[in-house]
């Protein structure tokens, strides 16, 4: 195994718990943004280095991904970072979301290069005035505004399209030459997969920290479906966890805390000291879960 999410300096393993982030998708309905913001609330005494709102396909959430980061920043104390993404986009309209995240305050988006119309998997071709590829919109916002952080994707099991580890770890190094400072992981069960994928990537000279993206199963149905569509694994092992439970939701949550819990402590044992959560705009498993690595809520005070 080689270096970890963000190695120590000395090489000494951290002591102090765990740094994370929590990533939430923009709400449709009243309802859900009531919902969200309930989740925000209780989440928020965690201290997460920073907080991630998602972009709908295609740029088809644009206004409310908007709306919530600028929210976020006018009403909570927590630091935002804008998903993004390229795909069927001119320039234009993409640099033009950037310039309007950098005049409200944001200083990190999170960006992608999204999938087309067809979902992921189909064949992704550029916008005739539009960015090649991620890489290139990473290029771009580090450009016009040096003092905005890029994080980028990338992909413990490589992503559906690449051809191979290599061919996928080439996007990588081209989004860090770019700029990326952080990768966020796709979610995964297999620890083993993250370790692998970590030594081919510090094996390429890639050094930014590579964080593991956590997804507590609320719900193993709607997850299995997440990572078919991702090209992500869903061990037999989780599958039998959950089996007889659908229609048990308190049980599942239990088991869903236990799984999750073990996966996250497991790599801390091993010296991954930065996790990033997928929370699905719920607040209980990943609270639940940070507790188990040994986070605390701050008080306002504390976390400034
Ligand atoms: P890239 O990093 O640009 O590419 C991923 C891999 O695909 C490359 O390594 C390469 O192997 C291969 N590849 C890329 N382009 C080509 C090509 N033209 N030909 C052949 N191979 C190619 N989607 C959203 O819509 N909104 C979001 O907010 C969002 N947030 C995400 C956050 C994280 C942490 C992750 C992991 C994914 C997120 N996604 C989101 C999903 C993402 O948009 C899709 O996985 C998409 O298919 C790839 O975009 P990317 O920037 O990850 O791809």
């Amino acid at each position: 195994m080689t270096e970890l999410t963000s190695p120590a300096p000395n090489g000494a393993r951290a002591l102090a718990a765990p740094a994370i982030s929590f990533e939430f998708f923009p709400p449709k309905t009243e309802e859900m943004e009531k919902n969200l913001w309930e989740t925000i609330k209780r989440l928020a005494p965690l201290a997460p280095n920073f907080v991630s709102v998602t972009y709908g396909a295609g740029g088809s959430t644009r206004e409310r991904t908007h709306a919530t980061i600028a929210r976020i920043l006018s009403e909570t104390a927590l630091v935002p970072a804008a998903h993004l993404t390229c795909v069927d986009a001119p320039c234009a309209d993409v640099d033009d979301v950037v310039a309007r995240y950098h005049e409200v305050g944001v200083r990190h988006i999170v960006a992608l290069r999204g999938d087309p119309a067809g979902g992921i998997g189909s064949r992704y071709t550029p916008h005739p005035q539009g960015y090649g590829s991620s890489a290139d919109l990473v290029a771009s916002i580090k450009r016009r505004y040096p003092d905005i952080e890029v994080t980028v994707s990338a992909y413990p099991e490589r992503h559906p399209e690449s051809t191979s580890f290599d061919a996928d770890i080439d996007m990588l190094t081209a989004k860090v030459d770019a700029g990326a400072g952080r990768a966020i992981t796709q979610f995964f069960f297999d620890n083993d997969l993250y370790f692998r994928y970590l030594d081919r990537v510090r094996a390429r000279g890639i050094s930014i920290p590579i964080v593991p993206g956590i997804l507590p199963v609320q719900n193993f149905k709607q997850a299995a479906n997440f990572a078919k569509r991702a090209g992500a694994s869903m061990p037999d092992w989780l599958a039998k966890k959950f089996e007889g439970l659908d229609d048990d939701p308190e049980t599942r949550k239990l088991v869903a805390a236990a799984v999750a819990a073990g996966q996250v402590q497991k790599l801390n044992k091993h010296g991954v000291d930065t996790f990033h959560f997928y929370t699905m705009n719920r607040a209980d498993l990943v609270f639940a879960i940070s507790h188990l690595l040994g986070i605390r809520p701050k008080t306002a005070r504390e976390a400034a």
